[in-house]
């Protein structure tokens, strides 16, 4: 063996070639073992998708309310944006996608706040995800993992002024659902969900009770395929039937 042609770290073997692939790999005992690195991927649980389903009913009612370009020119310039080089207004990493300045959502209501250019700020990943539902002016001055005073981002200040003139031209743009839809459309809309959610659990409880029905089978079934293969393997070295 060669081992000049390997290196290993921590019970990883890397080739530096592919020349060798007939070389059983020589692996080095780390300190981890076996049963701490392994981790099998998480079983699906029907259950587990409930609160995307209710954040999907809060999200499935509001509008995509499309800018003028006097609207699009006005939030472009307060908040200096440049469509050729487009930044996050956060923390001015490149812009990845664009931010309900407002959350349209919280505690699975809708907020009454809309998608339209007035409530749309562009944002980095980091910013984003680091911001969730919170107040954008305490999220920014605060220490949340990823916020733009925990990063040091520059300008801080700049930023802060420039979001507040934002949020004064497009401040009053809340709706009550319930008033505009009537209350009968939206306990409809929230009846569906109940629905869906009865429907879910039961699946879930189902889904459940076949999952254990299988493990418990398992040992038998996996006994009976070993046994094949071994049989094969005898007849494979000894020949005969
Ligand atoms: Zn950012």
């Amino acid at each position: 063996m060669q081992l000049s042609q390997m290196s290993v770290f921590r019970g990883q073997i890397v080739h530096d070639s592919g020349k060798f692939p007939h070389m059983i790999p020589f692996v080095k005992r780390g300190k981890r073992s076996a049963r701490e690195v392994y981790q099998p991927p998480g079983g699906e649980s029907i259950g587990a998708r409930a609160s995307a389903m209710r954040s999907a009913f809060v999200r499935s009612l509001i509008p995509n309310v499309p800018p003028s370009e006097r609207e699009l020119a006005d939030a472009f310039s307060l908040l200096k944006l440049d469509a050729d080089d487009l930044r996050c207004v956060y923390c001015g990493d490149p812009s990845t996608e664009w931010d309900h300045f407002f959350p349209v959502m919280r505690k699975g209501r809708p907020t009454g706040y809309l998608t339209r250019i007035q409530n749309l700020v562009p944002a980095c990943g980091k910013c984003n995800q680091s911001k969730g539902n919170r107040d954008w002016k305490d999220w920014m001055t605060s220490a949340a993992p990823l916020s733009p005073t925990t990063r040091g981002v520059s300008k801080l200040s700049q930023r802060i002024r420039r979001l507040q003139a934002f949020e004064a031209w497009g401040a009053e743009a809340v709706v009550d659902f319930e008033t505009v839809l009537g209350s009968d459309a939206m306990k409809q809309h929230n009846d569906y969900l109940r629905q869906i959610l009865s429907l879910m659990n039961e699946a879930e409880a189902h889904s459940k009770a076949l999952r254990t029905a299988l493990l418990d089978e398992l040992p038998y079934v996996i006994q009976e395929k070993k046994l094949s293969l071994w049989t094969r393997f005898w007849r494979l070295v000894f020949g005969g039937r």
